[in-house]
Order: C-alpha cells, then sequence, then structure tokens
C-alpha cells in the first residue's frame, strides 16, 4: 500500500488550503466537510481529511483514527442538517466505482427516499 504522498495538483488539497472555494459546513483540526458542488440529494456533504490519503482504505490502514473521524464528523453534519431519519455514508474506491477525485472523500447523501440498490 502506497505511502502518504501530498499532491499538489489534487483538487481536495486546494479546498482543504482554502486555495479553491466551497461551502465548509464543518471543520476540525483534522477534517473538513463541505457542500457536493453537484448534488445528488438535498444535503449531500464531502468529508476529507485535511491530510491526502487516495482512498477510504488508504485512510484506514495509515490513519486509522482519520478513518473513524471521517464517520463521526459525517454523523454530527447529519445532526445538524436534520437528518434523523437516516443518511447514507458512501466512499467511492477505483474508476469502476466513480472516483473521480483520489482524495479519499466520504459522501453523506439524504433529506430524501434513497434507493437500493445503488446505480
Ligand atoms: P467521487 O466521484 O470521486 O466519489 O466524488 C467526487 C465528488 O466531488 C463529486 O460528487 C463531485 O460533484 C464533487 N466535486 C468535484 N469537483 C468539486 C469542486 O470543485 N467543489 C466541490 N464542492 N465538489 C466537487
Ligand atoms: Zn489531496
Amino acid at each position: 500500500m502506497n505511502a502518504p504522498m501530498p499532491d499538489p495538483d489534487c483538487l481536495f488539497c486546494k479546498i482543504v488550503a482554502g486555495d479553491i472555494p466551497a461551502e465548509i459546513v464543518h471543520a476540525s483540526e483534522h477534517s473538513v466537510a463541505f457542500r457536493d458542488l453537484n448534488p445528488q440529494a438535498p444535503t449531500h456533504v464531502l468529508v476529507v481529511p485535511k491530510d491526502h490519503y487516495a482512498n477510504a482504505a488508504e485512510v484506514a490502514h495509515w490513519a486509522p483514527t482519520m478513518a473513524a473521524d471521517l464517520i463521526t464528523t459525517a454523523r454530527d453534519v447529519a445532526e445538524k442538517e436534520g437528518l434523523e431519519t437516516g443518511y447514507r455514508l458512501v466512499f467511492n474506491t477505483g474508476a469502476d466505482a466513480g472516483q473521480t477525485v483520489f482524495h479519499v472523500h466520504l459522501h453523506l447523501l439524504g433529506g430524501r427516499n434513497l434507493q437500493w440498490p445503488p446505480g
């Protein structure tokens, strides 16, 4: 498994650094949550670690506490957004799963009835 490497061209590193604007809904010492530019549900927030890891397995391997932090942060945002009847958390991993940004991000989706199976 690759050790985490900062990527100067990474879109989400630029959002974390404040070089690209985003609607931030939550920030802590180690993570940032911001609204997805192309929302797929009334609430669609991305939770990312400030440090660069390519995907969920990499952050879980190199920084397991950080992986847990992403999930508890998503829960806090879900509470703030009033999603008490349910929400969905998704890590797309790899191109076939639709991952387009290779800085791990946890999708928090809610505010409508979410179908299963996903597309
Ligand atoms: P993925 O497809 O990698 O799982 O998710 C990437 C997500 O990032 C997509 O849902 C896409 O809409 C979102 N996204 C792409 N570019 C930007 C951007 O510049 N700002 C924000 N806020 N979201 C973005
Ligand atoms: Zn990055």
